[in-house]
């Protein structure tokens, strides 16, 4: 809490005048610490892919809406950043395993998979490493991640969030030039209720957020073609009227968007005509209107 928001709590003239040197001592240290947003170079926009809680669909979302976007004519100009360090679901996604070469300044050359330039924690450290790092490790990889890479020239950069609120998420909000964020969340409660705090958190650091993705709301039967809503229905279309954000798009569970996604062939490449593959082409369509390119770059 800023201290100059609060009325000052003495009134002799001594104690107001230890007051207002506090003020100005917690003015100086707030806005001196405040990191200076740079842009990454090359790349035309960043996405941010964020959810409250891991296990939502966030990774899943994030390759899917990667490939989908270079689908959508820019092909070779789309990168994904897998920022969840913690967690880094990228690799096996993406089907990559390879350490990245360093070209002749020593800035990293991402890896390249469907037409998507990937960089991410995973390809630095051994598989089944657990990656036990405090806050300035994490926000230091993160800087690694953005700026010891040569990412350009992308249209756009899709980076997969760590979930949560944490350092990682206000490191990599503050410091780089984020165009729009994408709140994923399945639609209980206890989702919702993380989905808007990160809302919050991006509202505050001045990140537009474009909206919610409702993932694995519900499930159709194969064999009966029954609908089941597993979780609520209309969880997050809540949290959308509350918040006044859009709801990009709702994913149904389906079985092959998670075989897919484990054996590294995302059902957006492996399965395009695929009902859910048209989800996430939709989503793409959403995320290019709301963050159109420069004038000079749109696709041919
Ligand atoms: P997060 O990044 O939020 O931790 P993931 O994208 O890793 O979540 O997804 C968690 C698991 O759920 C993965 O096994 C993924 O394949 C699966 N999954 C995600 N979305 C769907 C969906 N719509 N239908 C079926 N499985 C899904």
């Amino acid at each position: 809490m800023l201290l100059q928001k609060i009325a000052p709590p003495c009134q002799t003239p001594h104690l107001r005048r230890i007051w207002t040197d506090l003020c100005q001592e917690q003015m100086r240290k707030v806005t001196g610490n405040i990191p200076k947003k740079l842009p990454i170079p090359g790349v035309d926009k960043v996405i941010l892919v964020a959810s409250g809680k891991g296990g939502v669909g966030k990774s899943t979302t994030a390759v899917n809406l990667a490939i989908a976007l270079r689908g959508e004519g820019h092909s070779n100009r789309v990168g994904l950043l897998d920022a969840d360090v913690y967690g880094p679901s990228i690799p096996t996604m993406m089907n990559l395993d390879d350490s990245p070469e360093l070209n002749d300044q020593n800035v990293m050359l991402p890896l390249l998979n469907y037409g998507i330039k990937c960089m991410s924690m995973g390809f630095l450290v051994k598989k089944d490493n657990p990656i036990v790092w405090r806050g300035l490790m994490v926000m230091s990889a993160i800087q690694q991640l953005t700026r010891q890479v040569r990412w350009g020239p992308l249209d756009y950069l899709v980076v997969d969030m760590p979930p949560g609120t944490g350092d990682a998420q206000l490191s990599l909000s503050q410091t780089i030039v984020v165009d729009g964020a994408i709140i994923v969340s399945t639609p209980q409660d206890i989702a919702l209720i993380d989905a808007r705090k990160g809302t919050e958190m991006f509202r505050k650091v001045n990140i537009p957020v474009l909206g919610i993705v409702q993932n694995m709301s519900s499930f159709t039967c194969s064999n009966c073609g029954h609908r089941e809503d597993i979780f609520k229905r209309e969880g997050a279309r809540n949290l959308s009227s509350e918040l006044s954000i859009p709801i990009l798009v709702d994913i149904p569970i389906h079985r092959s968007i998670m075989e897919c996604a484990d054996q590294g062939h995302p059902i957006v490449v492996s399965k395009p005509e695929s009902e859910s593959a048209k989800l996430y082409y939709q989503l793409a369509d959403s995320v290019q209107k709301l963050l159109p390119l420069k004038a000079t770059q749109q696709p041919g």
